[in-house]
């Protein structure tokens, strides 16, 4: 019988470490234990009752009608005692399962508690109604108690503020999750929450203009998208100066990737930026004549799909609120009207189309219908034929003599198209830039200024065809999941060290790997592409050789043999495949020379004031040493590298600071509320490593309590009659005593200099013994 048992134990001990990943500490099961189960097939887990052991490796349980079932025990999940159901902090469960979590999780999302602590981290679930949570009242609450007010977003907001004073450390609050998940709003929330400190006790108006960004903001770089009728097409990160603790001192904003592909092409049910429909319904008569525009309905760039209308939004009431809000930034009338024209000019410009004629030099395009490139030529402020020009050909060198090539229709629509992506990301651009200079910091000699960072930026992406937008998106994902580790492994083992507990600092196995492939200094993933739009004959189908070539012996790069311009990347939430196609043109984002003349042809118009102000357009005519306007050649900017420059100083500057994260989940696909699907919120729990948080904090000592508490808690437990040690002990004596005569194992507790540490699961033991006295 010794020998079975042994055995027994020993496969035991097997599967826990196989299930390691998920089920830490899950112990015996005894008759009548609540455990979770998923039946095959079915959409969620369900609570059964632990009968018993069914031969080596399977159990039977007994269902809530009473009759029973043997499944395999590696699947069975026990289940957490009853008081921490709904526990707000995922430390706190003693089995920290996935259908635990996820129950936990969704039990709150059930009470309208959307959010809940993982250790530091807070998980946010977007309730898609409204909530009575953000009120001004609550905000003072937050603002005003150390006592616990439970999880809040405000309480973030609080945190960070009160930390950059006692500490004198700047903060960062990053927010991530996947489109829809709420991180825009979160990061308004706690815009609001620090801005109003500064209002309260000032009422200066920098804090009201850092919120008017918003409606800026989301008129240009917003969208409709089948997943967020709000979708933010750009990643943000949003700078907050404090002079003196209730005062903000001025505020700077950064963008990162702005989708410019959209505004040329929309999928069917999604739309373009916010900001063409709200100018097409909310202008008014008189301008809508000088802008010759229509209903949004009348032009390519909206109507191809076929989407106009945002169910709840009032575009024309937006468009009012967006006007509102360029007046605050000192944006007028007469500039509101500039930046109107070009938006209708690039509206009138995707109308332009083409006709194919036969020549002797082969297929040229034509202009079809004079009417849109006259429009868009006056609205832009440049000469009617020069726009024909570069829309239709473009300049050459053949040795010393310039002379035009002809295009065909093919390549017409792409230098159109091409125009109407950079006239709008540069003004887009140029919005973000005159809004700085009017929050930017005004230093004062002398005086040191503290700072907030908020970022909200893109969640890790996987769809079924992924390109260059989800690598990059992917690539800032694991940057910041690096910093992530990094910072809560290490903020976690900071705080033993502080407390001088007995700790054997633990290496955490990152995505350092997949960061290697990706940015490898001599062959990774963005240099290859990087060199590759530099090469004359290079295509897609090259470029998929080289990667496939030069990154195949890296674990984390899957080739897919079948398809040429496919692989896949193992990234830290799973495995993504990409595509190539389009890849090297989204990378390169030329514009050509003739477009940037054009542009620069009329110094009134504000095009070329917006050009200006371009980085890109800069370095071109930086490049040209002849002195004259006439670019003549375009230095190659690849995105990614661009890209991988932006990052690598965001995440150098978000490592000075404190971080705070806030992790986005989204209950279902379908934009409702009372919708939780477990499988699509278990796996958002997963890539957003909300599980590898709290599973260091369980081989740490996640549960702390101040002597205090403890031995008040439980000190009935210890002496004859309940409650005879305390009086005349100190706390700390109180809590040896508690944790000895219940035979707490010494491995599952330390004491450390003003507080009780203990490992996961034995605050359970205690609560379970307290049962017995009650
Ligand atoms: P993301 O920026 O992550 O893509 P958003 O912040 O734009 O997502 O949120 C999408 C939508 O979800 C919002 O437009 C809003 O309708 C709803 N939403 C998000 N957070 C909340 C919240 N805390 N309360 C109510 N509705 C919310
Ligand atoms: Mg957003």
């Amino acid at each position: 019988a010794n020998q079975k048992s042994k055995k027994e134990r020993g496969a035991k001990g097997q599967e826990v470490s196989d299930a390691a990943k998920v089920n830490y500490y899950e112990e015996d099961l005894h008759k009548d234990a609540l455990v979770w189960y998923r039946e095959e097939g079915a959409d969620d887990w369900k609570q059964y009752a632990f009968v018993s052991k069914s031969g080596a490796d399977d159990c039977r349980l007994r269902d809530s009608g009473g009759g029973e079932l043997t499944v395999p025990r590696s699947f069975v999940h026990t289940c957490n005692p009853s008081f921490l159901e709904g526990t707000s902090d995922l430390t706190n469960l003693t089995y920290l399962n996935e259908p635990s979590v996820l129950h936990n999780v969704r039990l709150r999302y059930e009470r309208d508690e959307i959010y809940t602590r993982a250790g530091n981290v807070l998980v946010a679930v977007n309730p898609f109604k409204q909530l009575p949570i953000y009120t001004e009242e609550v905000a003072r609450a937050y603002e005003s108690g150390p006592s616990d007010q439970g999880p809040h977003i405000f309480e973030i907001a609080q945190r960070s503020y009160g930390e950059l004073f006692e500490t004198g450390k700047s903060q960062s609050v990053v927010i991530s999750g996947e489109s829809g998940s709420g991180k825009t709003e979160n990061t308004k929330f706690v815009l609001r929450q620090l801005t109003q400190k500064s209002k309260r006790s000032t009422g200066k108006g920098v804090d009201k203009a850092i919120l008017q960004t918003n409606p800026i903001l989301e008129a240009f770089g917003n969208a409709k998208t089948l997943r967020n009728n709000n979708s933010s097409r750009f990643g943000k990160l949003i700078n907050i100066y404090f002079d003196s603790p209730s005062q903000i001192s001025g505020g700077n904003i950064y963008t990162y990737l702005l989708e410019k592909s959209r505004v040329v092409s929309v999928q069917k049910e999604e739309r373009s930026y916010h900001v063409f429909y709200q100018l097409c319904k909310g202008c008014s008569e008189e301008d809508r004549r000088k802008y010759r525009l229509g209903r949004a309905e009348d032009y390519a760039y909206l109507n191809q799909s076929e989407c106009f209308h945002i169910s709840g939004t009032d575009d024309g009431k937006e468009f009012e609120d967006l006007k509102a809000a360029f007046q605050t930034f000192g944006l007028g009338v007469g500039m509101q009207d500039r930046i109107f024209k070009l938006l209708s000019g690039i509206l009138h410009l995707g109308n332009v189309q083409f006709f194919e004629e036969e020549t002797e030099g082969g297929q040229e395009a034509r202009i079809a219908g004079p009417e849109p490139l006259a429009a868009a030529a006056e609205l832009f402020g440049v000469d009617k034929s020069s726009l024909e020009k570069v829309l239709t050909g473009r300049v050459i060198r053949v040795g010393k003599e310039q002379m035009v090539k002809a295009m065909d229709v093919n390549q017409a629509l792409n230098a159109r198209d091409a125009l109407a992506k950079h006239v709008y990301s540069a003004l887009f651009e140029w919005l973000v830039k005159s809004m700085n200079a009017f929050i930017g910091k005004k230093k004062v000699e002398g005086r040191s200024y503290r700072d907030i960072n908020l970022l909200d930026i893109y969640g890790f992406e996987c769809f079924k065809v992924n390109s260059f937008e989800q690598l990059c998106i992917n690539y800032a994902n694991e940057r910041l999941q690096q910093l992530f580790n990094r910072h809560l492994i290490e903020l976690e083992q900071r705080e033993y060290k502080k407390e001088n507990l007995v700790w054997e600092h633990i290496p955490y196995s990152g995505n350092d790997h997949c960061l290697e492939l990706l940015e490898g200094k001599k062959s990774g993933f963005i240099g290859i592409i990087a060199d590759e739009i530099n090469i004359p004959q290079a295509s897609d189908s090259t470029l998929a050789l080289k990667l496939k070539d030069q990154l195949a012996c890296h674990s984390c790069f899957h080739n897919n043999a079948r398809e040429p311009l496919r692989f896949s990347i193992a990234h830290y939430p799973g495995l993504v495949e990409y595509d190539v196609s389009q890849f090297l043109e989204k990378n390169k984002d030329t514009l050509s020379p003739d477009l940037v003349n054009l542009v620069s042809s009329n110094k009134d118009s504000l095009l070329w004031t917006l050009t200006q102000s371009s980085d890109r357009v800069r370095d071109l005519h930086v490049q040209n040493k002849s002195g004259r306007r006439q670019s003549t050649s375009v230095r190659q900017l690849s995105v990614a590298a661009t890209f991988k420059g932006q990052l690598t100083s965001l995440i150098e500057s978000l490592s000075e600071t404190n971080v705070h994260y806030v992790r986005c989940i989204k209950p279902n696909s379908k934009q409702v509320s009372a919708n939780f699907n477990s499988d699509l919120v278990l796996h958002q729990l997963k890539c957003c490593g909300v599980f590898e948080v709290v599973q260091m904090a369980r081989s740490g000592y996640p549960t702390k309590f101040s002597y205090e508490d403890f031995s008040e808690r439980y000190n009935f437990l210890v002496g004859s009659g309940g409650g005879a040690v305390g009086s005349t002990m100190d706390c700390k004596e109180v809590c040896k005593v508690i944790l000895k005569q219940f035979n707490i194992d010494p491995s599952q507790y330390q004491f450390g200099s003003t507080r009780l540490f203990l490992r996961a699961g034995a605050l359970g033991k205690v609560e379970e013994l307290q049962k017995l006295y009650l």
